[in-house]
Parts: C-alpha cells; structure tokens; sequence
C-alpha cells in the first residue's frame, strides 16, 4: 500500500507530495537502527553470556529448572545464549513485530527452536498461566533495555511489572544491578551547548554587546538527555571538580519502583571552580558478586586497559540549572531527580540543603523559548567566538551607510551585527515572531523588523517599498540535516529576487561542497555485518539491515557529527561543487565526476561531504573539515556541525579487505528541481 505524505522539501523549501511505501518506517527504523551496533559490542555480548551462564547455574544448583524471560530480544541473542547455557526454556518478548519475526527466524535458524518462545508482545501485555503466552512464571529475568540514560528506554516500569507479574520472587536477573556515576565538571565548552555567552562586537562607533535575555540565565532548558561520545572530549575542555561518585544503583533482582523519586550525594570538591556541568555514565554487573561487570566509564575513570568503542551506549551530560561556585574542600549536595524515563540534576549548598520543601526539582522545562529554537550544536555555533568574527569581518567589507539588509536564517544573530555594523536598515526573514524577545532583550526591537512570511509571500509592502541590497544569510536553517540542505538560502534568494538591487551583494557569495575519503576508526561498525555473534548466527539480522539501506533506490548519505568519530583522511579533500548565490539557482542539474588519488594506506570505508561558505572576498567558513592534524591523516572537524557520510557498501562487507584502490572516481549531481544530492563512488 502507498500513502502520500506532505512535507516541506528542506532544501527547496517546496511542499511537497511523496507516496511513501508503508514500509517506508519500518524500514528507516531497522536501517537507523542500533542492533548492528550492539552485535558489535564484543564486551557487552562477552560480559551477558558469562553473567547469563552464571545465572543458569545458580539456579541449577538449587535444583530448580531454568526458565528464563528474556524482554526485549531483538535478535534473540540473549535467549539463545540462555539456551545454549542449557536453561530448561525461554521465553523471548519483543514488541516490534519486524524484530520479533526477525526472531523467530534466527531462533530456528541456530536450533533453538524448541527451548525458545517468542512472543510479539510488550512485555506489560503477556500473560501467564495454562492458555497464556508463558506457562508459569520465569526464574531468570534477562533484559538488555537500557540506552545511555540507562532508563530512557522504559526499563524501570518494564522491571516494575516483571516483577509484579512475570517472574517468581527471588529469581536471578541478568543484569544483577545497575549503576549511575556522576562527576561535576567546569567546562566552557560544554556549558556553551545551553547558555548563550555575551557576544562582543567591535563596531566604528565602539564596542557593542550582545547579550542573552534574561529569562535564559535561569532557564534549566530542555529535558531531551545529551549523549556525546565523552571519549571524543579532550581533557583540556574541562576541569574536573569532584571524584567519580556513586549517585544511585537499582537491583533489578528485586521489586523496582518505576515512580518518581530523587537521590542525593555529599561531595566535597576536589577543586574550586565554577560547577556546571554533571557528566554521568552507568556500568552494569551481570552478577551479584559485581565480578562481571561492563562499563560505560570515559577513558579518565576506567581502570581496565580493554576499550571498548559503541555508539548505542554513550555518556550523558546535564547541565545545572545555574553555575554555582563551589569551594575545594567545602561540601556540596548533589541531587539527581529521576520520573520513570529520565533523570536531571541539582547543587546545592548546605544551608539551602536542610530546605527539604526545595528537594522536589521540577524536570526542567524551557520557559525562555530559546531552548525550543536552538539545540544545543546551535547554541554552541552561535558561542563560536571565531566564527562570530569571520562574519563581522565580512559584514564589515559589504555593508555600507545606505544598506537595507535582508537576513534569512532560522534564530541568527546576524541581523544584530548587520545594525551594530552600521546598516541603515535591517529586515530579518524569519517565521517565527516570537525571536523578538531577543531583540528586545538588547533593545533592538524597532531597529530590527522581523517579517514572519515565507520568501515567496515577501511583498513590497513588508520592505515598505524598498529594494534589499546587502542580502545576507549564515546559512542555517531548523529544517536542514544534511550539510546541503542549508542551500535552502539560494532558494530563497531566489524566491525574494525581484525585491533585490541591481547591484545587491550577497552574503555568503558562494558555497562549494567539498568531498574525502576516509578510514573510519569505528564508525564503520554501525553499517558492517556481523554474521555470527558469539556462536550464534545473526545473518538474518544483517541481511534485514542490508535490504532497508537499500531500501530507496539511491543510497544515501546520513548525517553524522564527526567530532565524536574520529576517521583519518585517505585522499586531499576535494571541492566538487560549487553554487553561485549572486546568480539565481539554475533550471539545470549541476553535476560533476572525476577521481580522488588515495595518498595514505588505509581502508577506504566511505566518502565525508560537507559545504563550505564564501561570505566575502578573502572570508570562507567551513562546515567540516577544520584541518587535517599531522601526518598521520587525523581529521579535525567542525564540532558544530553534521557531516554527510555516504558509506561504501562494497569496502564494508568484504570480509577481506581488498587491496588497497589508488583511486576512487565519482558522480556526483545536484538536482536544481528536487534539491537532492545524488551519488555514485567507484573504487
Ligand atoms: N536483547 C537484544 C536486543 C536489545 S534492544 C540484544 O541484547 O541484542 C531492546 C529491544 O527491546 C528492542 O528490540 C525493543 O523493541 C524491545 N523492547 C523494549 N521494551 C520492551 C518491552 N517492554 N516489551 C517488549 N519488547 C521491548
């Protein structure tokens, strides 16, 4: 069956009608997906078939049968590890029917199709007893639901309920406990993804200061957990101000409350400084004796030499809701709040701590808009003294005493260096009115017009007659998730082009899309097969993966932000493509082939695209790559920013490596019509 559904073309901005397959989700769901990535994850699958083993055993010993619930199977693989560890029968839940079917098929495939059952249900739906899913209830629970959060993905109401319905009192779990670690940091560069630092600006007639409304000092933000791959964080980006503390453990061998509660620490800081951020991540003991044990700790806190790299578990960061100065040696309370899904922090100091009426932290919730409106990348951009400069510079070159200046970005504060840089008048494109709390927040609110329309609904009445000549842009717009998205801008210079002088001069005068081939130093796990997974044959799985890659007839490019997988450069970097903004957009394809020379050994696991911008003579920022960092080809990327990676199927699922390519000749085409990149790599 096909649907349409309408949506709003990122990069022409057009609405349009795409017949979607009713696959289409299911099979985004399974490609996107992390279960490749968690086959990966040796340690984990190593560490959950010894404390599964261990579990068997024990209950073994008793005399008991085996009967194990293993929720959330996904593949299978933990039921079947219980299997294989000889437990009397499984039951397998999963929820997501492809998965569960999935499953079943992988369930045959390695001969457990007598010890395993799988039920395609929610765990809260199965049911017990002569007749029911389960024929009594299990004595090892075995789950794996947790995400970098650790509850994120439901698993204390899922526990709540096991408990209370599916499994006998006293039984085994594997894992035994989880356990969630804190450590309290300063770091401006991580304090700088939630608050909005003062911008300074030297213009002609002094300096200028743009500062952040008030409502947004004491704003806690948005509630959404930021996960980052903590290992990628140099650890001159911040300064650790406490140990490593225990903040809470839940056994899920026993009863678990899934309602709200906090927990809270004593911790006297190692240092003085300015508390900002808690850095946390979780470990999990397979087994009660804490001997089995698998670790999300960064490389600073862990003691065990083996590393090892995933993406399905990261480390969190939260951001207090205010920086407090904290005194080394004097104790502060630390209190993390949890509801049944997620978890955010608060300091305090001791006399504020015996308010016991203070404790019940609301989540926090953003009351000043500007959370809603720039994530935290974004806010981390518009922090970006450097960059900040690259525009006043150019802005500086272009603007004159008579410009009437046109900006179009989503939440800029390019219209406020336009005016302290000396344009006669500023209009500021941009649908969302309520970003005139910033310009009021800076008395700016009659200096700087905004006009809620879409560039094609631009009157000459809105610009009360007159004609734009500096028409500028960062570009960036909330809609974009590909680097080329963002040519929404000449789209829209387009669409706004009667309105523009003769002469207009437009900022950014160009863009160019550059191109490299790199070696992934783990990236490229995400997208290789697995085949068999400790023993156990899991091709079904990869072949699913395969087949929803493949799904659309292009493959595509996905967004990654590369700053947190480091990949060294195999080729030059190399521009493909370039789009003239002082020109309309074309009615024709701009399309482009060539070669790409690899200069260093290494496997070539994909090609990395990202766009630069030209704003003025001399003046180019880039969206990707920042440099190449010494001769080893270790890239250094824009840490703002996504970059497109378009995988090379052929390099990933040969399992021996062909011989090194000297070169990798592509296809690239850029539709003027439909926006879209398409693209073709040979090695
Ligand atoms: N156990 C597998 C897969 C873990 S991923 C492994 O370790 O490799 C977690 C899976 O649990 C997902 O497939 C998700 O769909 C499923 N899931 C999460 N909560 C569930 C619940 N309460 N009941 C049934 N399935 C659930």
């Amino acid at each position: 069956m096909k649907t349409f559904c309408g949506r709003a073309n990122p990069t022409t901005g057009a609405m349009e009608w795409i017949e979607e397959d009713e696959n289409y989700d299911y099979h985004q769901e399974i490609a996107r997906s992390r279960y490749a990535d968690m086959l990966h994850d040796k340690d984990r699958n190593t560490k959950y078939y010894q404390g599964i083993r261990a579990a068997v055993s024990r209950v073994k010993e008793r005399g008991e049968k085996a009967i194990v619930l293993d929720i959330g199977t996904g593949t299978g693989l933990l039921a079947m590890m219980a299997a294989a560890a000889g437990a009397d029968f499984c039951y397998a839940v999963e929820v997501f029917k492809p998965m569960a079917n999935a499953a079943v098929k992988i369930v045959e495939k390695n001969g457990f199709r007598d010890k395993i059952k799988v039920i395609n249900k929610h765990s809260t739906e199965v049911t017990i007893g002569p007749g029911g899913d389960m024929q009594c209830r299990a004595n090892i629970l075995v789950t794996e639901l947790f995400d970098t959060e650790l509850i994120g993905e439901g698993a204390l109401p899922t526990y709540e309920h096991a408990h209370k319905y599916l499994v006998q009192e006293g039984c085994e779990a594997v894992p035994h406990r989880a356990t969630v670690y804190v450590q309290l940091v300063e770091s401006s560069r991580m304090w700088a993804w939630n608050k909005l630092f003062p911008v300074h600006v030297k213009a002609e007639d002094g300096e200028k200061i743009i500062v952040a409304p008030s409502e947004m000092e004491n704003c806690p933000g948005v509630p959404s957990v930021c996960d980052i791959q903590l290992n990628q964080m140099p650890s001159s980006d911040f300064t650790v101000l406490s140990d490593v503390i225990t903040m809470f453990s839940v056994d899920f061998s026993k009863p678990v409350r899934s309602a709200s509660t906090y927990y809270r620490v004593q911790l006297e800081p190692v240092r003085s400084g300015k508390a900002q951020i808690v850095l946390s991540w979780w470990d999990i003991d397979m087994d009660p004796s804490g001997r089995i044990n698998c670790t999300m700790a960064p490389y600073w806190a862990k003691s065990t030499s083996a590393f090892q790299w995933r993406d399905h578990w990261m480390q969190c960061v939260y951001f207090l809701p205010n920086e407090e100065p904290v005194l080394q040696g004097e104790v502060v309370y630390l209190t993390a709040c949890r509801d049944e899904y997620s978890l955010w922090y608060k300091l305090q100091k001791p006399r504020e701590e015996e308010n016991k009426a203070d404790v019940r932290v609301e989540s926090p919730v953003c009351r000043c808009q500007a959370h809603l409106l720039w994530n935290r990348p974004r806010f981390g951009e518009l922090n970006d003294q450097n960059r900040t400069h690259q525009y006043v510079r150019s802005l500086m070159k272009v603007l004159k005493a008579d410009s009437v200046c046109l900006c179009i970005s989503d939440g800029s504060l390019l219209p406020v260096l336009a005016h302290y840089l000396g344009a006669k008048q500023v209009l500021y494109l941009f649908f969302y009115l309520r970003f005139s709390f910033f310009f009021k927040a800076n008395h700016l609110e009659d200096k700087i017009k905004i006009i809620e329309a879409r560039p094609e609904l631009l009157t000459s009445s809105h610009l009360e007659d007159k004609k734009i000549s500096v028409l500028v842009g960062e570009p960036f717009f909330t809609t974009s998730l590909l680097p080329w998205h963002n040519l929404y801008f000449w789209y829209a210079r387009t669409a706004v082009a009667s309105h523009l002088t003769s002469n207009v001069t437009v900022l950014p005068q160009s863009a160019s899309l550059h191109m490299m081939i790199v070696e992934f130093q783990d990236l490229w796990r995400i997208r290789s097969p697995c085949g068999i997974c400790e023993g156990f044959d899991v091709q079904t799985m990869d072949d699913m993966i395969k087949n929803s890659l493949n799904y659309r007839e292009s493959r595509e490019a996905e967004p990654h932000p590369l700053w947190e997988y480091p990949c060294k450069s195999l080729s030059d970097p190399q521009e493909v493509l370039t789009f003239d903004f002082r020109k309309t957009v074309p009615q024709h394809c701009l399309s482009t082939e060539g070669s790409v020379n690899l200069l260093r050994k290494g496997t070539s696991h994909g090609a990395v695209l990202w766009m630069e911008y030209h704003l003025a003579a001399g003046i180019s920022i880039s969206t990707g790559l920042m440099q190449i960092s010494n001769e080893k080809g270790n890239c250094e990327w824009n840490p703002h920013c996504k970059q497109a990676v378009y995988f090379f199927s052929s390099v990933i699922e040969s399992e021996t490596l062909p011989d090194l390519p000297s070169a990798v000749t592509y296809a690239i085409k850029f539709d003027t019509k439909t926006g879209e990149i398409a693209m073709d790599f040979k090695l």
